[in-house]
């Protein structure tokens, strides 16, 4: 069963509750008041005719006549107290009248008993039973019976024109709760009409729902915000393949027309062809840098880049970056110091190495010939700050915004240290990110930079 018409049906449904509930209302109501109307057209006049009866012995007399001035279908009959038949305007039907012994105790009270019961040739009659009272003392019973046919009729008039209406107003409810089921469901409708044209050559296409700021709206919005961070993403992969294709492809020029130029050259020296081998080889380092940063982000993307988290002493590791990176600062003079008590963090020892090496690779490369690169370690109340600092070439503000994005290098980076990939700072990040944290830049060009690797608390280990 579809969504629309299970709203049909719903909204159908309560609104024939709803009328069900009031239609029954409004028969009892009415059902009330006509046999309250009944009761009071039989006993009023029941008791004026019982005040003009007279019994005496097992005669009963009406002065002023027996019978007249009432309904012309109405019933009297005045039983004596044992039951014997004094007065009735009907023969035939007066023995059905008789009142039940069960009755005695409240007629001797003096009280009207009304009672609904069906005469021998089938007529259903609404009796009173009138208490004949002599000086306090009951002396006989007058039954007044009226027929409860023209109320009945009216009642059950009454209950099929309800019916009936509300057999209009259930189908009036359901051809409106499809119409408005049908209205409700329209931008539903073009979503998914939408969902399914759009493919990921084409994300183009939005809701763009117009109208009352309601939960549909909400939804559509949502849909087109989730629209708009599908197309970041699938043009960013592109641009990234794109890139990475480009990056890959200029190593492998230079190898290829350097080859050619060997081959084409009959009378190479040895010296010659193994100047071109050498750069053949320069360039395949290059390109397997590329492929291992690639594969690492690659990785890393489809979630399929594995952590071996343990408790890592920072302190200890920041050791052994400053020792692995000795020879590389070593050749330009470059000092390279620590700072800061340790903090054991629980994290992949190999990844954080990893991010460490990277920062302090740049921290030497992009900087003039002697100076100083300090490793500090900072543990806060909220979170613990690793920052590796350098008085280098500084970043110019314009290349703040691009640091991140893969395979940006700045421009000085590219004319003085041409072997780098553009993707340290992006698997930097990345690595940050997969311990929860994040990576915080402040430079200065001609002066140095600073980068701040920020985590968490919850990632100290608690014991
Ligand atoms: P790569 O080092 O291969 O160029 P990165 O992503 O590691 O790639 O760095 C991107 C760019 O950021 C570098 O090309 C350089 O311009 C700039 N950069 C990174 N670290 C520093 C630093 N410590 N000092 C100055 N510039 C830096």
């Amino acid at each position: 069963m579809n969504f629309r018409l299970r709203l049909t049906l719903l909204f159908a449904g309560l609104c024939f509750l709803l009328f069900a509930l009031i239609s029954a209302g409004a028969y009892w109501a009415f059902a009330s008041a006509a046999w309250k109307e009944l009761d009071q057209k039989l006993v009023p006049r029941g008791e004026s005719l019982a005040g003009r009866i007279e019994i005496s012995g097992d005669r009963a007399s009406a002065p002023g006549g027996f019978g007249k001035g009432g309904l012309e279908e109405r019933i009297d009959v005045v039983f004596s107290l044992a039951g014997k038949i004094l007065l009735a305007t009907s023969g035939i039907q007066a023995a059905a009248l008789q009142p039940s012994s069960a009755l005695s105790p409240q007629l001797m009270e003096g009280q009207v008993v009304l009672q609904d019961l069906q005469l021998v040739d089938g007529t259903a009659v609404r009796v009173a039973y009138i208490p004949l009272l002599r000086d306090g003392k009951l002396t006989g019973v007058l039954a007044t019976a009226i027929p409860r046919e023209s109320t009945e009729r009216s009642l059950s008039n009454l209950a099929i024109t309800l019916l009936v209406a509300n057999a209009i107003l259930l189908v009036l409810a359901a051809v409106i709760g499809w119409l408005l089921a049908r209205s409700v469901l329209q931008p539903v409708k073009r979503m998914r009409q939408l969902a399914e044209e759009i493919s990921l050559q084409d994300l183009e296409k939005r809701i763009s729902l117009e109208g009352p700021r309601d939960e549909l709206y909400a939804l559509a919005a949502t849909f087109d915000s989730m629209l708009d961070r599908l197309q970041k993403a699938v043009t960013a992969d592109k641009q990234f393949f794109a890139e990475s294709s480009h990056e890959l492809r200029t190593p492998l020029t230079i190898i290829q027309g350097n080859l050619d130029l060997a081959l084409r050259n009959p009378l190479a020296t040895t010296d010659e062809l193994r100047q071109t081998l050498r750069l053949a080889r320069d360039e395949t380092e290059a390109m397997s840098r590329i492929v291992a940063d690639l594969l690492f982000l690659a990785r890393s993307d489809t979630q399929a880049l594995e952590m071996v988290r343990e408790t890592v002493p920072l302190r200890a590791l920041l050791e052994e970056v400053v020792q692995l990176l000795t020879p590389l600062a070593q050749e330009k003079t470059i000092r390279l110091e620590i700072a800061g008590e340790d903090v054991p963090f629980r994290g992949d020892r190999g990844l954080l190495q990893r991010m460490l090496l990277n920062l302090g690779e740049n921290a030497i490369r992009y900087h003039q010939k002697e100076g100083w690169v300090r490793f500090g370690l900072v543990r806060e109340n909220q979170s613990i700050r690793i920052c590796v600092e350098d008085n280098g070439w500084g970043i110019p503000s314009e290349e703040y915004p691009l640091l991140f994005t893969r395979f940006f290098r700045g421009i000085e980076a590219k004319r003085q240290e041409p072997q780098g990939t553009g993707l340290g700072l992006a698997i930097i990040a990345e690595i940050a990110r997969r311990h929860g944290g994040t990576v915080e830049v402040r430079s200065q060009s001609g002066e140095g930079s600073c980068f701040t690797v920020v985590f968490p608390v919850a990632s100290i280990p608690t014991r």
